[in-house]
């Protein structure tokens, strides 16, 4: 038996996502799909012989740097997963040997499998290996391979890296800019099997420790370490028999100067590295299945349809996988990247993505992760009182894309033709604020935690009220608050007024702020006292609270349609004409821009991307969901012949520019029963990355997306939503699912 294959290949289709053979083209793509994490370190999916187009990530949670960057970003640390061949003096690698290669990410267990085989001058030798992240152990990661010489005897020779030469190399707007955001402290050069690196980030100051093992069982012909700078190059050269497997075990541990004091970091990471050893594959192997047998015991979906899919499922489970292995249960001083640990681009920043897309997972799922999350956001208040009073304001606002500290993560960009900076008008997405206040009433909705409520929430729904209490003005002749100069969801339309999203949710925010001071008046002075005194907080400010709630200005809906912002209608119309294979809009106006046989031809994305917001600015063409959200985040509070008619408004001039828009229709569609549209747009959804629909997963993949296949499933298909201290479950499945079963965290219980 063999038992490699038998440990360790995930074999139910269910729960595996398998590696198209050997397409070095989407190399990169699998990359990011393979990403592997515990929530405090996680790393892309690359293949240990390196071929060309590697691209390595390996990320800590929380581990940002500024350096000379425009914008503080998430560190790209040491690459410690390079494990290469060399025979007769040459590298063996998929470019230029492999004769069969496959992979698969193994779900259910998270890890990744290999089996490659290699063949130079007919010498064949299979190369397998399992890696994986621990679960139940922050600090430690492990690789094992086996090598096999098919048809051969003699020395190989084997070489292990940890390349501390690493850089950033943002992918979003500056593909070829190169950042250094680590300088080396230190690395052991005596003569221990084991290295030991020491880095720094240069301008946050934070020393971080990885600390690597390379065993092999037998006799060994030579062994030897060099350090090339920044690089520690391992070589072990061995006798080999054919046909008899090599084992090679590789532990690799993290630690940072975040959990331990500088002066015990070395020993803290060494420790964690000796101990894993000490504890040894088996064990530690099946602690972490343990901890994955108990995530999926709450996590998993599993649907049953007349074909009996195992795809479909397979799919599901892929986006959930990126989900939990990102929300942490212990750590509360950062949030979720919109990329997670898949990638570089957007910087790794924290966006309204996470309260309001990723978030309903954790909270029905594990809400101890979504209280970390609110936690979070609470650790960043000063510096978010900070901005609203450089804007001018009272109270809180969040920054649009922030950092582990709450900064803004980017102000001003550059337009590459004149070289000049501007300001960036998304930062006045004041819905954030509301995004964040969203999801903590759902989460003290769903939990009752009132003691979160007291020492975390209270101080957020105040500082969020006085916010929207110096921002809003006062219209006479309206009678009624308006909020001018905002940006909704729709990135397209900037500097505009009253847009209608943002109103509602602030008049349900206001009207839940108010009525939790209400409850604690009535039924908790001690609490209530508590608060008060705390904050501060007034008798006349909570009125005033109360009558934002009653007076906030919403335009009435115009044949049953909301308008998304003021003078929205009076916009030229435009809908679209064509879509692409996936079912996307595509604006035919500009598509001379992306034909090179065309004279407006222009290779450059950026000025594409500007002459579309130019064009749509005018018109009622917008970026993504923005009216709609009210019916995924508010899904009772509007009569169905305005959910109806506004939703197939919007839906046709939506272009779906970003990933979050497609599912926030699919859920209306399928609530209204239009499960052609519905399908389509979870098929969008579902297969974002796994089908690279925009064409940029490689470089990272849309986290957020995955919160939104949970909540088409929950939401949209079960008809599983709060309302109040009830939960409604009203299910429109596609026709073609005879069932979905999932649990759901309700009020202290796991519902099934
Ligand atoms: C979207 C934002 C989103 C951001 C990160 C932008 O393209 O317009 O709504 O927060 O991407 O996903």
């Amino acid at each position: 038996m063999d038992l490699f294959l038998e440990q360790f290949e995930p074999r139910d289709e269910a729960w595996f996502i398998e590696e198209e053979v050997k397409d070095d083209q989407k190399r990169k793509l699998y990359e990011a799909l393979f990403t592997l994490s515990n929530t405090y370190v996680g790393m892309r999916g690359i293949n240990e012989d390196m071929p060309a187009r590697t691209t390595p990530g390996t990320f800590i949670a929380g581990a940002f740097d500024k350096s000379e960057c425009v914008a503080v970003e998430m560190v790209n640390f040491p690459n410690p997963m390079a494990l290469y061949m060399v025979l007769d003096g040459q590298k063996i690698d998929l470019d230029h040997h492999a004769a069969s290669h496959r992979r698969r990410l193994d779900l259910k267990r998270a890890a990744l499998f290999r089996e490659t085989v290699f063949v130079k001058d007919g010498q064949e030798t299979r190369f397998r290996s399992v890696r994986f992240v621990c679960a139940h152990n922050r600090n430690i990661a492990i690789a094992v391979t086996e090598i096999t010489p098919l048809n051969w005897s003699g020395e190989l020779t084997l070489v292990t890296e940890l390349d501390g030469s690493v850089h950033n190399a943002f992918a979003n707007w500056f593909p070829d800019e190169w950042l250094r955001h680590l300088s080396l402290v230190s690395i052991n050069d005596n003569y221990d099997h084991d290295t030991v690196m020491v880095v720094k980030t240069r301008e946050r100051g934070h020393h971080y420790c990885l600390a690597t093992s390379f065993d092999l069982p037998g006799e060994t012909v030579a062994r030897r370490k060099k350090i090339y700078g920044e690089r520690v190059v391992e070589q072990v050269t061995l006798q080999v028999r054919q046909g008899a497997p090599v084992n090679v075990l590789k532990f690799i541990s993290f630690e940072d100067t975040r959990h331990v004091p500088e002066n015990e970091l070395v020993k803290a990471a060494t420790n964690a590295l000796n101990r894993a050893k000490l504890r040894g594959l088996d064990q530690l192997w099946a602690a972490h299945q343990h901890k994955w047998a108990e995530n999926w015991a709450v996590a998993d979906i599993k649907i049953t349809t007349q074909n009996n899919s195992q795809e479909l499922n397979a799919k599901v489970r892929f986006n959930l996988y990126h989900l939990i292995m990102h929300g942490s249960e212990t750590d509360y001083w950062h949030g979720i990247g919109i990329k997670g640990f898949t990638g570089e681009m957007y910087r790794g920043h924290y966006f309204w993505d996470t309260e309001m897309y990723m978030f309903p997972f954790f909270l029905y799922t594990n809400p101890v992760v979504a209280r970390n999350l609110l936690v979070f956001r609470h650790s960043i208040l000063a510096r978010a009182k900070q901005n609203a009073r450089e804007r001018g304001f009272r109270g809180l606002v969040f920054c649009w894309e922030c950092d582990e500290l709450g900064n803004e993560g980017i102000n001003h960009e550059m337009n590459r033709e004149t070289g000049v900076m501007r300001r960036r008008e998304t930062i006045d997405q004041y819905h954030l604020n509301l995004a964040v206040m969203n999801a903590l009433f759902r989460y003290y909705e769903a939990t009752g935690d009132f003691e979160f409520m007291v020492n975390y929430g209270a101080d957020l729904i105040v500082e969020n009220m006085r916010f929207w209490d110096s921002f809003l003005v006062w219209n006479e002749e309206k009678k009624a608050f308006d909020a001018i100069q905002v940006m909704g969801p729709d990135e397209y339309h900037a500097n505009i007024n009253n847009n209608y999203y943002t109103n509602y949710l602030l008049k349900v925010i206001a009207q839940k702020t108010v009525a939790f001071f209400d409850w604690c008046a009535a039924h908790n002075q001690n609490a209530h006292y508590k608060i008060s005194g705390r904050l501060s907080v007034t008798a006349a400010e909570v009125a005033k609270w109360r009558e934002i709630s009653e007076k906030i200005y919403l335009m009435a809906p115009q044949d049953g349609v909301l308008e998304q912002f003021e003078g929205y209608f009076k916009l030229e119309d435009y809908t679209f004409t064509k879509r692409n294979e996936f079912g996307v809009p595509v604006v035919v106006e500009l598509e001379p821009m992306k034909d090179p046989s065309h004279p407006d031809f222009t290779p450059d994305f950026v000025s594409y991307h500007e002459a579309l917001v130019r064009m749509a600015n005018r018109m009622r063409m917008i970026k993504q969901a923005d009216t709609l959200m009210l019916f995924y985040v508010v899904p009772f509070d509007f009569p169905p012949e305005v959910v109806k008619a506004t939703f197939y408004f919007y839906e046709a001039r939506t272009l779906h520019y970003s990933s979050l828009s497609p599912a926030i229709c699919a859920i209306s569609a399928a609530r209204l029963n239009d499960h052609d549209l519905a399908g389509r747009y979870f098929d969008l959804s579902l297969n974002m990355d796994l089908q690279d629909v925009k064409k940029e997963s490689e470089n990272a993949l849309h986290t957020p997306t995955s919160g939104e296949v949970y909540s088409i499933i929950v939401q949209g298909y079960a008809g599983v939503f709060p309302q109040g201290d009830w939960l409604v479950v009203d299910p429109h499945l596609p026709a073609e699912w005879k069932s979905v079963a999932f649990n759901y965290r309700w009020q202290g219980v796991t519902l099934s």
